[in-house]
């Protein structure tokens, strides 16, 4: 019952911040938090241009999406497959496991930190 409640909430609270960056754009509106380390260092951090890519998503514009931030993009597959893993992993325990493998996790944090290198190195 209560995961049932995280869940739904979970649900509602992702639905809205659709909405919002459905109807807001993140490089129109000061609504939007700036990123700190780009404030403070002048260098992208890896999430940089995520709220402008979310946006362009939501209004179909996978292009764009990729140029604000490709590891975003490239990231939301695997975040889907983490998600699905969290929720059977009590009827899949080893699914969840393969998905969560220390391997894995640690490939996906080496390319997080590639990305972060390489487009303050090219300015993507
Ligand atoms: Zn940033």
């Amino acid at each position: 019952m209560r995961r049932s409640l995280v869940i739904v909430l979970a649900v509602a609270v992702l639905m809205l911040l659709g909405i919002i960056y459905y109807a807001l754009d993140p490089s129109q509106s000061g609504v939007f938090p700036r990123c700190t380390f780009l404030s403070f260092t002048g260098y992208k951090c890896p999430g940089c241009g995520s709220q402008r890519a979310i946006h362009a998503l939501l209004h179909g514009d996978v292009a764009a999406a990729f140029k604000f931030n490709a590891l975003l993009l490239i990231s939301i597959p695997w975040i889907g497959l983490c998600l699905f893993a969290e929720g059977v992993r009590l009827r899949y325990p080893r699914f969840y496991d393969r998905v969560n493998a220390p391997l894995l996790i640690w490939l996906y944090l080496a390319m997080v930190l590639v990305w972060w290198l390489l487009r303050n190195i090219f300015n993507w």
